[in-house]
């Protein structure tokens, strides 16, 4: 009997990164997982073989966060896809985990119009919305996982917005976290500090040796390191801990 045997999971943005390794640390504790991506079904399907290998459950989801018709394309996949593996749509374990940077940062002088709201409609606007569509499926002892960063701590001014999309997904968790705990369901945020998420840039030597320095464990965070804290709060070992913000950043905020 693992710990999340019966239950369902959707994990956005699971195709790869932190989210990969969230989604097949739900599957390993017996979760089903709905594993979402935006373009890269590819790499989907490459999670769920890795699932299915681990002698797991999982399927695909696609739907593009942040343009018109999302959320009612995401949760048509999530809800066809659990229907016809549970007979029913419930979702017992909800984490927000696709996000968008931005790409090689930009300066506060430089930030457009387009930028700023792209930003906020993937990081935060999705999220919420996500997270209210989910509330007509999730049960009783439900979670909902909300993944910040470490950048709402320390300042970086070329990845401002980025930073201000994650401190509203920490306020999401906290006042969710208030209006559900009626029902039985938690809602906490998860803190990433510098993540090797496969990108190309994790490959360059002295960018891993520069990272590896801002923990203080002296090395890059592995996305198992994320995954790991996610999974312990979707367990209800977690029964107790709601509203808050669960650090893991390997100790980059210690100063
Ligand atoms: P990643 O490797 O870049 O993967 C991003 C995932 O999100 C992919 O599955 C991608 O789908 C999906 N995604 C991106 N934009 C999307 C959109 N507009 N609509 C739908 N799906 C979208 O990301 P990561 O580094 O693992 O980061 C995961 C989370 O952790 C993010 O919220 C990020 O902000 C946070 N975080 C990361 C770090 C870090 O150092 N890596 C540090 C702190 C916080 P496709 O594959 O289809 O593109």
């Amino acid at each position: 009997m693992e710990k999340l045997d019966g239950k369902t999971a959707l994990v956005t943005g699971s195709s790869r990164g932190i989210g990969r390794a969230i989604a097949l640390g739900l599957a390993r504790e017996g979760a089903l997982v709905a594993v979402h991506y935006a373009r890269n079904e590819q790499a989907a399907l490459e999670t769920v073989q890795l699932i299915e290998k681990d002698g797991g459950r999982a399927f695909t989801v696609g739907a593009e966060l942040g343009v018109p018709g999302d959320i009612d394309q995401l949760f048509h996949g999530v809800e066809v896809g659990l229907e016809e593996r549970t007979g029913r749509t419930t979702l017992d374990i909800l984490v927000n985990n696709a996000g968008e940077t931005s790409a090689g940062g930009t300066a506060p002088e430089q930030v457009s119009n387009e930028e700023y709201d792209r930003l906020f409609a993937v990081n935060a606007k999705a999220p919420f919305f996500i997270a209210q569509r989910a509330l007509g499926l999730i049960p009783e002892g439900g979670r909902i996982i909300n993944i910040s960063s470490g950048l709402t701590r320390v300042a970086n001014p070329s990845q401002m917005v980025y930073a201000m999309t994650k401190g509203a997904i920490e306020q999401l968790s906290r006042h969710l976290a208030r209006h559900l705990a009626p029902k039985g369901i938690t809602v906490n945020s998860v803190v990433p500090g510098t993540t090797d998420n496969g990108h190309d840039v994790f490959k360059i030597p002295e960018v891993r040796e520069q990272m590896a320095q801002l923990s203080a464990f002296n090395r890059l965070g592995e996305p198992e390191d994320v995954a790991d804290v996610v999974v312990f709060l979707a367990t209800d070992e977690a029964r107790w801990i709601t509203g808050t913000s669960l650090d893991a950043t390997g100790g980059s905020l210690l100063g």
